[in-house]
């Protein structure tokens, strides 16, 4: 039995054993690890910036735009005081750049309400626009050791499989990464469970190689996998090429390097349904990514 919160009471394991399964993933931790630049980085704006880009984006587009940002933007507070625009044009080749907008405004919150230090903990992390709790745990847990699971779809996946062998609901999903959390050297054990889920237990697991196949509860027991349906699983991405999302980037990139005029935009695009162009150009509109300046459309300023 674990308790969540104050008021929140869940029962997962059953009297369930997971020493075998820390005692394996802790012996096979250093070699599953990936080289990550940002693991084991100790500054924690770096940290937070690399969990933001990581949401809904392949590990290996992150490392080349990360080294960029934080060159162009080295503290909070250097994000902070540069124009929305200049943040935008560092974020190119990462798409979903509500992020972005979202990152620059907690760089301001993180200036003018915490003295331009990252907050040490989950729960004013969470403070942050754009920060929920994934991310808020990960920059708590990896910069700061406080012990918080770190809850993605890659953990989803080992939670349902290796420890469950069963679909979880979000409920149940939070508790047992508590429960399998260990007492001591938490952010090396959170960062191991992201390693075998990425290295291992993909959506199409790899059990033959697995280092922790031995205490995998699915692996023994078998039955169907439980992992499409559980609780934290991402479900695939819908298609990219023809979607408005690259119809945004194509529009954004054109923004990069000039103003344009609406006009030009719309040959930019590449798209010849006149309507549509002008649905995307009014998304970025309201999501506050693009301004118009007289007969021109460009990257916001603020
Ligand atoms: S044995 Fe297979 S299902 Fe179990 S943790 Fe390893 S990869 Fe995942």
């Amino acid at each position: 039995m674990l308790q969540l919160g104050a008021a929140l009471t869940v029962t997962t394991s059953g009297g369930n054993d997971y020493a075998p399964f820390r005692r394996a993933l802790r012996r096979c931790a250093t070699s599953i690890g990936r080289p990550l630049p940002w693991v084991g980085h100790r500054d924690p704006w770096a940290v937070l910036v690399s969990e933001v880009m990581l949401q809904q984006t392949q590990t290996s587009r992150v490392e080349e735009p990360w080294q960029r940002f934080l060159t162009a933007f080295p503290t909070p507070q250097a994000c902070a005081d540069a124009p929305l625009a200049a943040v935008l044009r560092a974020w190119a080749g990462l798409g979903y750049h509500r992020r972005a907008r979202a990152l620059h405004d907690a760089a301001r919150v993180i200036r003018d309400q915490f003295n331009g230090v990252v907050p040490h903990n989950a729960a004013q992390l969470r403070l942050l626009p754009g920060v929920g709790e994934y991310t808020a745990h990960a920059v708590a847990s990896f910069s700061f050791g406080e012990r918080v699971a770190v809850l993605d779809t890659n953990v989803g996946r080992v939670l349902a499989r290796a420890l469950a062998n069963r679909s979880l609901s979000r409920t149940e999903a939070r508790a047992l990464a508590y429960e399998v959390l260990p007492r001591d050297h938490v952010a090396e054990f959170n960062q191991a469970m992201l390693d075998l889920g990425a290295q291992f237990c993909r959506a199409k697991p790899q059990c033959v190689e697995c280092p922790v196949a031995q205490s995998c509860r699915w692996h023994r027991d078998g039955g169907r996998d439980p992992a499409p349906t559980s609780a934290a699983v991402s479900r695939p991405q819908s298609r990219f090429q023809g979607s408005d999302r690259q119809l945004r980037g194509r529009a954004l990139a054109a923004l990069r390097d000039a103003p344009r005029t609406k006009r030009e935009l719309h040959q930019l695009l590449e798209s010849e349904d006149g309507m549509r162009n002008d649905s995307v150009i009014a998304g970025l509109l309201s999501d506050g990514l693009v301004e118009r300046k007289g007969s021109r459309f460009r990257l916001a300023e603020s």
